[in-house]
C-alpha cells in the first residue's frame, strides 16, 4: 500500500549531525570534481569531442565537469530512441512506471546531502536553498508517482443502462523537456519525470550552466530500472538542439522553463506545422515573474520587511518567485523600507559552501553583467538604499540591492532582473498597492502582507498571480501544498506539483460499449 503524499522535510543545519553530513556531500562531490559526461541515447552513453564545460560561479577556476553536447545528428539518433521506446513504454503499468520514481526518490534522499551539495557547487546556491531544492525534486518524484496511481484507471463519467463509458487519459508521445539552471535538480526532475510516469519518453535538454547535476540524475533514473530509450539526455545549445527539436515532426510536447523570451520563440516554433507532422505540439510553459510583496497599513511591518528581504535576497534573488518589487501603503513606507534596509545590511554573502553566508554568486557573467546593467538604471531611475556594488573577479557576486522611490512603470519595477535587486514603491492606500501589483505583464506569484480580513479578500479576488500568498513570503511553494505556476507571461499557468499537472503531458480518451 502505497503512503500517503508528505512532502519532504527541510533538514536542520543548526543539527551537528546534518552539518557533517553536508560537508561529507561536499567531500563526495570533490572527489568527482573536473569528470567527463556521456550523453545518453536510446540506451547507449555517447561522448563528443565538444564539451559544454560547468564551471562554479563563486569560484570560476573550479570545474564541475565536463558534458558532452549534442548536435543536430545526436539529437536526430535520440528523438528516434525516443519514438521507438514509445511503442513499449506508453504500454508499461502505470504502477510499474511509478515505481521507477518511487525508487529513484529513495536514492536521491539516500544521497540527499551529496546531491544538495553539487547543487552548491555547480548552480551557487546556500546550503539551505541547495536542501530544498533536493528536498524539491524528491517531492516531484513521489507526488507525480501517486498522481499517475490515482488516475490509473480512468476518471468516473456516467454510463446508462447497457452502456459501459469510460474516460482514460492516455499519454501523447516523445516530449521536449528543456530545464533551467535555477532548480537545475528539482524543476529539471520534476518536469522530466512528470512526463515520463505519464507514459512518454522524452529528451531532455538541461541548462548549459548546470548539466552535471542533471548527468547525475540521469544515472539515479537508470538505476531506478528506467527501460532504454525513455529518457534521453541531450545536452547542448538552444539554437541548435533545441530548435531542432521544438520543430521536429515526431515532437508532440514541449516542456520548458526558463525566460519568456524564449518560452515565446518556443511557443511560436512548436505553432508551425511541420512536413510530416499529425498534430498539434502542446507546449508547457513556465516563464518570468515580476513578483509584487504589497505591504497595507494595518500589518505586522517587521514581518513584513522580513518577507521582502528573504523573498528578494533568497538564492541571489534567482527566482521566477522573487520578490522583485515592493509596493508599501504611504503610511507605512518609511518604516518598512529602513527595515529592510537594515535587514538587508545585516546578511552576509560570499562562497555558498561557507554555511554563514546567506546569499552565494548569480550564475554566470552574463547574468552578472545584465543585473549590474539594471543596477545602473536604477540609480536613474529610484534611490540606491543599499548595496549597488558586484565583484567578478573570482566568481560572480552581487550585493543585495535596494532600490526606493521608484515610479511603478519604472523599468526596474516593470522587467525580470532575475538577481538580488528588489525595488520599492508608495501607494495612496491599498486598493492602489493592488493596481500597481497588477501593472506588469507577469502574473507568477504575489504575497500581501495585512491583518485586514477585507483586504485580504480583495486581494483573493483582484490581485491576479497564479501564487498568492498571505502574511507570508512569495518564494518557495511545496509540491503538493501550493500547486505552481503564473499568469499571462509568466506562462501557460501549469501547476507544477499540483493535481492536474500529470495530465497536461496526457490526451482523454472515451470509450463507450453498448452491451
Ligand atoms: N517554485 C519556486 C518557488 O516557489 C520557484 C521556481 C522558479 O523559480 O522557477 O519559489
Amino acid at each position: 500500500m502505497v503512503q500517503p503524499y508528505k512532502h519532504e522535510p527541510f533538514t536542520d543545519f543548526k543539527n551537528e549531525e546534518n552539518r557533517e553530513a553536508y560537508l561529507q556531500g561536499l567531500k563526495t562531490v570533490e572527489s568527482y570534481l573536473g569528470q567527463d559526461y556521456d550523453l545518453l541515447i536510446a540506451g547507449e552513453r555517447v561522448s563528443t569531442e565538444d564539451k559544454i564545460v560547468s564551471i562554479n560561479p563563486s569560484n570560476k577556476e573550479e570545474v564541475i565537469g565536463r558534458v558532452s553536447k549534442a548536435n543536430q545528428e545526436l539529437a536526430e539518433k535520440a528523438m528516434q530512441g525516443a519514438v521507438e521506446a514509445f511503442k513499449t513504454w506508453r504500454k508499461v503499468k502505470p504502477e510499474t512506471r511509478a515505481d521507477v520514481l518511487f525508487k529513484a526518490a529513495a536514492i536521491i534522499r539516500r544521497r540527499k546531502h551529496e546531491f544538495s551539495a553539487l547543487l552548491t557547487k555547480e548552480a551557487g546556491k546556500p546550503w539551505n536553498e541547495a536542501d530544498a531544492d533536493t528536498a524539491e525534486a524528491i517531492d516531484f518524484l513521489e507526488y507525480y508517482a501517486r498522481q499517475i496511481l490515482s488516475i490509473k484507471d480512468g476518471v468516473p463519467v456516467n454510463s446508462r443502462p447497457n452502456e459501459y463509458n469510460r474516460y482514460d487519459y492516455i499519454p501523447l508521445g516523445v516530449g521536449i523537456i528543456i530545464s533551467p539552471w535555477n532548480f537545475p535538480l528539482a524543476i529539471m526532475a520534476g518536469t522530466t519525470v512528470a512526463a515520463i510516469v505519464a507514459g512518454n519518453t522524452v529528451l531532455l535538454k538541461p541548462a548549459s550552466t548546470t548539466p552535471v547535476v542533471a548527468a547525475k540524475f540521469v544515472e539515479v533514473m537508470e538505476e531506478a530500472g528506467l527501460p532504454a530509450g525513455v529518457l534521453n539526455f541531450v545536452p547542448g545549445s538552444g539554437a541548435e538542439v533545441g530548435d531542432y527539436l521544438v520543430d521536429h515532426k515526431d515532437t508532440r510536447f514541449i516542456s520548458f522553463t526558463g525566460s519568456r523570451d524564449v518560452g515565446l520563440r518556443i511557443n511560436e516554433r512548436a505553432s508551425k506545422l511541420n512536413e510530416g507532422q499529425i498534430w498539434l505540439k502542446r507546449v508547457i510553459a513556465e516563464m518570468g515573474g515580476k513578483d509584487t510583496i504589497v505591504v497595507d497599513k494595518e500589518a505586522d511591518l517587521e514581518l513584513a520587511a522580513q518577507s521582502i528581504v528573504a523573498s528578494a535576497f533568497g538564492f541571489s534573488g534567482q527566482k521566477c518567485s522573487a520578490c522583485s518589487r515592493a509596493v508599501i501603503v504611504e503610511d507605512v513606507y518609511d518604516q518598512v523600507l529602513n527595515r529592510a534596509v537594515e535587514l538587508t545590511n545585516e546578511l552576509t554573502a560570499g562562497s555558498p559552501e561557507d554555511q554563514t553566508h546567506f546569499m552565494g554568486p548569480v550564475i554566470d557573467q552574463a547574468a552578472f553583467d545584465k543585473i549590474m546593467s539594471y543596477v545602473e538604471i536604477g540609480k536613474q531611475e529610484g534611490k540606491l538604499m543599499t548595496g549597488g556594488e558586484g565583484d567578478s573577479s573570482k566568481g560572480f557576486f552581487i550585493k543585495p540591492t535596494i532600490f526606493a522611490d521608484l515610479a511603478a512603470d519604472a523599468r526596474l519595477m516593470q522587467e525580470e532582473i532575475f538577481g538580488p535587486v528588489v525595488g520599492f514603491t508608495k501607494a495612496k492606500d491599498f486598493d492602489h498597492a493592488i493596481e500597481i501589483a497588477n501593472n506588469t505583464e507577469y502574473g507568477l506569484t504575489g504575497a500581501v502582507i495585512t491583518k485586514n480580513r477585507e483586504h485580504i479578500q480583495k486581494a483573493r479576488e483582484d490581485f491576479h498571480v497564479g501564487n498568492l500568498y498571505f502574511n507570508r513570503g512569495c518564494t518557495g511553494a511545496i509540491v503538493g501544498y501550493q500547486p505552481f505556476g503564473g499568469f499571462n507571461m509568466s506562462g501557460t499557468d501549469s501547476k507544477a506539483g499540483g493535481p492536474d499537472y500529470i495530465q497536461l503531458h496526457m490526451q482523454a480518451k472515451t470509450t463507450s460499449e453498448m452491451y
